[in-house]
């Protein structure tokens, strides 16, 4: 059997290293430079602190089989179901290829941030977005808009999640996390820094989350604020005014901070939007759909079409692991 994987993020990878270990000839089409770029500029990963580069490494590593072809800077446009029962994947150069079966694991991509003009993001040099304060814990450069190290620090949720005007009534699942973790990560390098997380809910979902939760409140003295932000505005001396109505209190509120850290929810990829649409497969928000959530939830209505990983909904990285390692077993089950 042959198997074509679109996308060389964990669930894809994971994938292919199970299927590679049962003899199953994998070609992995990866539309970047390199598998895992979503990882690539991580510092730490929630919740054990784990070096993001270490599970890069860890990663790559299951790519060495002999039965795993990766062909990397190669975008998938075309998916068509041939009359044999196999699939034609077929690249933006116009290369086809042919597998007995094809699992999506097409990915998300960040919500962008400059839709929501109100919070200034690509206005004032101030505000960032997640994956940037990402980069800055990574490389050891967090500062302000002037280059200094910031006094203080408010990291907004819910940016493009759970969100009427941008379309998005769906949980992105993992901001939540990412804003205790990022929130822990400066008052360890910057203790003296204050560090502020607007919230609507605070969904600490996974083991260990609330722990991490409450550390960062009694370790490290974060402090968190039930409201949302309704407006940024640039300062004159480069730092963002923000208002905000604290919604325990029922009181409007006004802070002026170094850094806005906006967190941006995932939405669907490009390729999985084109994908599933062409393989009738599109479901709510453009996510890929499976048969069902409960049962199959990596099997498509399309016979030998599988969908993994975050190309069907917000997850975590060990999620998605974990749901490429499913998708290989539905696929090895339907060799049978
Ligand atoms: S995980 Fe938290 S920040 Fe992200 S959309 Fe859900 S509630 Fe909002």
């Amino acid at each position: 059997m042959n198997v074509s994987i679109i996308g060389a993020g964990p669930s894809g990878i994971e994938a292919a290293n199970v299927l590679a270990k049962q003899g199953v000839a994998v070609t992995l089409f990866e539309k970047s430079s390199s598998a895992l770029k979503n990882i690539a500029d991580k510092a730490f990963l929630f919740p054990n602190f784990a070096a993001a580069a270490d599970i890069v490494e860890i990663m790559n590593k299951k790519l060495l089989s002999q039965n795993i072809t990766l062909k990397t800077d190669t975008d998938i446009v075309g998916l068509v179901r041939e009359d044999n029962g196999g699939w034609k994947t077929v690249d933006s150069k116009g290369q086809s290829h042919y597998s007995d079966a094809v699992l999506l694991a097409t990915g998300y991509t960040p919500f962008d941030a400059h839709r929501k003009e109100e919070l200034g993001y690509g206005i004032y040099g101030g505000v960032v977005t997640s994956l940037e304060m990402e980069k800055m814990i990574r490389y050891d450069q967090v500062v302000n808009s002037l280059g200094e190290r910031p006094k203080r620090v408010a990291f907004l949720q819910c940016v493009g999640s759970r969100d009427e005007k941008s379309g998005n009534h769906y949980c992105s699942k993992i901001c939540c996390v990412t804003a205790v973790k990022q929130a822990i990560e400066l008052k360890k390098r910057m203790p003296d820094t204050e560090v502020y997380v607007f919230y609507m809910d605070l969904r600490m979902w996974g083991q260990h989350f609330e722990e991490l939760y409450r550390q960062s409140q009694q370790e490290y003295g974060v402090r968190y604020v039930r409201g949302r932000i309704s407006e940024a505005a640039g300062t004159f001396d480069g730092r963002v005014q923000i208002k905000a109505e604290d919604t325990l209190m029922g009181l409007p509120l006004k802070m002026t901070t170094d850094l806005l850290v906006l967190m941006v929810g995932m939405e669907a990829s490009e390729g999985t939007r084109c994908l599933a649409k062409a393989t009738g497969i599109c479901g709510d928000y453009g996510f890929a759909q499976t048969k069902d959530p409960h049962i199959d939830d990596c099997l498509t209505a399309q016979e030998g079409l599988f969908a993994c990983g975050t190309c069907k909904r917000p997850m975590s990285i060990n999620d998605a692991v974990n749901d490429g390692r499913a998708a290989a077993l539905a696929i090895l089950d339907m060799a049978k």
